[in-house]
């Protein structure tokens, strides 16, 4: 029974979704929606596969691309699978490079669901052949150059003989853009010529479009295979022909971003996307982000926090991380205690990243450390006691004497250390604990083995030492000739406590100076 016949509603349903040419930012809102609904996805070689961090927890993947035997699953058992899916009542995102329908198959997955009584959608994709074309600096049409574009496949459904109007094609004065061409690179640029095509019309060869690892290679139409090997051009590749090829020096936007062709290795900890990623990204950088620490609240933290919080025998709380202020604030929300608990106790924090933290919460910290560190918020809470001791001023009403001090089980003890020499008690509690991220030991070793990392960046003491403690002693030299970027003073002593050199160090102990700091290495 087909989709017209058909009367219920009690099957799946089917997406098939554009995810773009590989640049994460170039899918559509309703595509991420897709992927964020999706009971199963069913994905291809040529999709950003970090496109599937968006999905939900139980979300089951499936990879039908290429196989590491180089194996492509046939089209008829991807159709089985997705069918199959779909009649166990799911909804199944499969999920497409570029545009579905642009040489994807996607028009023959449609006609299948609909004779299967399959509902299902098209989400459209940016297709590599225009959008990737871009990212290359190549406007498929231009009023000087073109005035009508072709999209033309470069793979032969059976034998070698492609279905092309070559005479036609060669005759317009249009941009003729190959997909799947690179294996018949020869044979098509030989029918073009042969077919009233000027040989020296210019050509380009744009890899991996809109990637990190984009190339954009321009030659002219007579010198098309010679360039393809010996630059060892290969799959995925577009091949462009036409006037607007010689528009990608001034239009080439992405491969002039500052950061281009440069990896940054990102030890980071547990938020997923990191501001640090984002802006990195931004600038056209590689990014590998390797989570070394994992963090998990401590049992039963949250009455503890409500206890204490209910005892207002505190002055001020003070925090030395955003993770400690998220879970301290985190477990109000969660046992509905209000923020007006706090309206006599002052709030010290170390530094943006953690004052940030705070002020989503609706409450701005009374005090911010001048050094990034413990000792440095301990000089900050004591001059602040000062100040307000001082018959002069009288703006500060409220008098330092005890503070609350919720904090990781791995916190040094400088903090309380410092204060407590100036009389001033501090409870610390200990709400969260900090490990060694073990499941990303072979991971980490790799990415530093095989990838020409450039720069490696630490926001604190505990990301340098899991990083050294998971790649062992006996690799602590791969790390020797990437320059490696430290947030402050503490995490570059750490690093020279192990005998390497930190190469950088941020102005200040924000994520920005950390990315000013790289910029200014790569000027
Ligand atoms: N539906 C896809 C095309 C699938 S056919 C789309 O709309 O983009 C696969 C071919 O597309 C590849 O062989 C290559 O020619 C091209 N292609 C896809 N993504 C690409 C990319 N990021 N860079 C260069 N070529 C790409």
């Amino acid at each position: 029974m087909n989709l017209k016949e058909k009367k219920s509603l009690e099957l799946g349903r089917v997406y098939l979704v554009g995810a773009g040419p590989g640049d994460i930012g170039l899918i559509t809102l309703k595509g991420i929606e897709c992927i964020k609904n999706a009971d199963v996805i069913i994905y291809d070689r040529l999709i950003n596969t970090r496109l599937l961090d968006y999905k939900k927890k139980n979300c089951e993947t499936i990879y039908v691309g290429k196989k590491s035997s180089n194996h492509t699953i046939p089209q008829e058992k991807i159709n089985n699978i997705i069918a199959q899916k779909a009649k166990e009542g799911k909804i199944v995102v499969r999920l497409k490079g570029g545009d579905p329908y642009v040489f994807g198959r996607g028009g023959e997955e449609g006609e299948l669901l609909y004779d299967e009584g399959i509902e299902f959608e098209i989400v459209p994709g940016v297709s590599s052949a225009i959008g990737g074309l871009s990212y290359a600096g190549i406007p498929v049409t231009h009023r000087d150059f073109a005035s009508s574009f072709h999209i033309v496949t470069g793979h032969a459904k059976k034998d070698n003989n492609l279905d092309i109007n070559w005479r036609a094609l060669a005759e317009e004065k249009a941009t003729v853009v190959f997909l799947m061409g690179i294996g018949n690179i020869e044979y098509i640029s030989k029918m073009l010529i042969s077919n009233g095509k000027d040989p020296n019309t210019p050509v380009a060869f744009v890899s991996w479009a809109t990637r990190y690892n984009q190339k954009t290679i321009t030659t002219s139409l007579k010198y098309a295979k010679k360039c393809v090997d010996e630059n060892n051009i290969t799959a995925p590749s577009l091949f462009v022909l036409g006037g607007v090829v010689s528009l990608t020096e001034k239009l080439g936007f992405f491969e002039r971003k500052k950061m281009f062709g440069k990896t940054v290795l990102v030890t980071r900890t547990r938020s997923k996307n990191s501001k640090l990623r984002e802006k990195l990204e931004k600038n056209g950088a590689r990014v590998i982000e390797i989570a070394t620490i994992l963090i998990n609240e401590k049992e039963n933290y949250q009455e503890i926090i409500v206890d204490k919080i209910k005892a207002k025998k505190y002055d001020c709380l003070a925090f030395t991380s955003s993770h400690s202020a998220e879970y301290f604030f985190e477990a109000m929300k969660e046992k509905r205690l209000d923020s007006r608990c706090l309206a006599n106790t002052l709030i010290a924090s170390i530094g943006s990243a953690t004052t940030e933290t705070i002020e989503k919460y609706g409450l701005f910290p009374d005090i911010e450390a001048k050094e990034f560190s413990g000792k440095g918020l301990a000089k900050s809470i004591v001059s602040y006691k000062i100040d307000s001791l001082s018959e002069a001023n009288k703006k500060h009403k409220i008098v330092i004497d005890r503070v609350l001090f919720p904090c990781s089980e791995i916190a040094s003890t400088t903090f309380e250390d410092a204060l407590e020499n100036f009389n001033i008690d501090v409870d610390r509690v200990e709400i969260y604990e900090n490990k060694i991220n073990y499941s990303i030991k072979e991971e980490l070793i790799n990415s530093l083995k095989n990838e020409k990392v450039d720069y490696i960046t630490f926001t604190s003491s505990s990301t340098f030492n899991n990083t050294l403690e998971l790649i062992g002693n006996e690799n602590i030299h791969l790390l020797e000739n990437i320059k490696k970027v430290s947030i402050g003073d503490i995490t570059s002593e750490t690093i020279e406590k192990s005998g390497l050199k930190v190469d950088m160090q941020s102005k200040i102990a924000t994520i920005d100076s950390m990315i000013e700091t790289i910029f200014d290495d790569i000027k």
